[in-house]
């Protein structure tokens, strides 16, 4: 299955070429000359990966970037800055507004492609598609579903892939750098409290059939998946 790049870019030119190149290349794309276009797009259906230019009329590339992260629909998106400055604090602000990388114009259509793929790869590091079933938890990578004693449970994607890796790696404690690098990919740039909010939604999700007291937070060292918590009537939580 191709993946869908949203093409954020108001210089025609630019963006006919980046277009065809990555069309050449098997993805499917989606064109916008405005991040309020790109908003009104991404409001119908979400691509894999958004290419957002820098400077836009209007609202600013950097702008919609810092909005997509803020929002739990976006948050996950993959965005890639195209720019054209190449100086350091410029980049630093793309990448703190929540880019995964950027391409700094001119660039080759090869490499606009090659780093495409690598942010999909990043973005996808566990991509095995067998049901895990843990004491009941029952989580379809193919049907994106998690089920708690065949109750079905609501995840955010976040939420679901942090569960795919602990349900994948039970009874190892990871800390939240671990868990950033593993979860996350490398996407270094966000901070490792994001962790903890995660976790935190990950156990409200799974509240509802008891499988909270599946995730033990282990003081000092990060969280681990008990498949066989110590569930007494007293239920450690150190939140
Ligand atoms: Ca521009």
């Amino acid at each position: 299955m191709s993946a869908t790049v949203l093409i954020v870019e108001d210089e025609p030119a630019i963006q006919e070429l980046v277009a065809v190149n990555l069309e050449h290349a098997g993805f499917r794309t989606r064109r916008a000359a405005s991040a309020e276009e790109a908003l009104r797009l991404l409001a119908h259906s979400l691509p894999d990966v958004v290419l957002l230019d820098w400077m836009l009329p209007g609202q600013s590339g950097l702008a919609l970037a810092r909005r997509l992260r803020a929002e739990a629909r976006t948050r996950d998106l993959p965005i890639l800055f195209l720019t054209a400055r190449a100086d350091e604090p410029d980049r630093i602000a793309g990448l703190e507004a929540g880019a995964d990388d950027y391409v700094v114009k001119p660039f080759s259509g090869r490499e606009l492609v090659a780093r495409i793929r690598s942010v999909l790869r990043r973005r996808k590091p566990h991509q095995g598609t067998e049901p895990v079933e843990i004491a009941g938890l029952r989580l379809d990578p193919a049907a994106h579903r998690v089920t708690g004693h065949g109750q079905p449970l609501a995840l955010g994607p976040t939420e679901f892939r942090l569960l795919r890796f602990l349900m994948t790696h039970p009874n190892r404690v990871y800390s939240r750098k671990q868990l950033l690098d593993e979860v996350w990919g490398d996407h270094v740039f966000i901070e490792e409290r994001t962790v903890d909010v995660h976790i935190r939604r990950l156990r409200q999700a799974l509240a509802p059939s008891g499988h909270d007291a599946l995730i033990e937070t282990v003081r000092g060292s990060g969280y681990v998946l008990r498949p066989e918590p110590q569930v007494a009537e007293a239920r450690p939580r150190s939140e």
